[in-house]
């Protein structure tokens, strides 16, 4: 079986190829650098991504928000209902953690709020 790709890692957005059998990997081929091989491979073994979205502050606004790792790609909807949930404290810095240890990730904020 072959799967085609375009690696998201960076801009350059490269053209990969995997092929496989029996779920095994057996070539990757397009990528440019290393961490492009290594995004196939998760890819194609347990992908996972990144969620950026808004969590509800105590005065009724709103603050954008990031897991700080990848998590993976079957626990978005789980995790997306946590972030719906959550109703933040105020004062908020970038990098604040909102929720600790969402699928191994943590639930940061990416801007600051008052
Ligand atoms: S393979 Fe490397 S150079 Fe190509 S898009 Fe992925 S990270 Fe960028």
């Amino acid at each position: 079986m072959e799967r085609k790709l375009t690696c998201i890692i960076c801009p350059l957005g490269c053209e990969l190829t995997v092929k496989t059998e029996d779920k095994q990997i057996l070539e990757i081929t397009g990528h440019t650098c290393p961490r492009g091989k290594a995004y196939a491979e998760s890819e194609c073994t347990a992908p996972k991504r990144t969620i950026t979205s808004t969590v509800k502050c105590a005065d009724g606004g709103l603050v954008s928000v990031k897991t700080d790792k990848p998590i993976p790609k079957e626990k978005m909807s789980e995790c997306m209902e946590i972030i719906n949930s959550i109703k933040a404290k105020l004062p908020i810095s970038i990098g604040d953690i909102i929720v600790e240890n969402v699928f191994g990730s943590n639930i940061v904020a990416t801007q600051n709020r008052r």
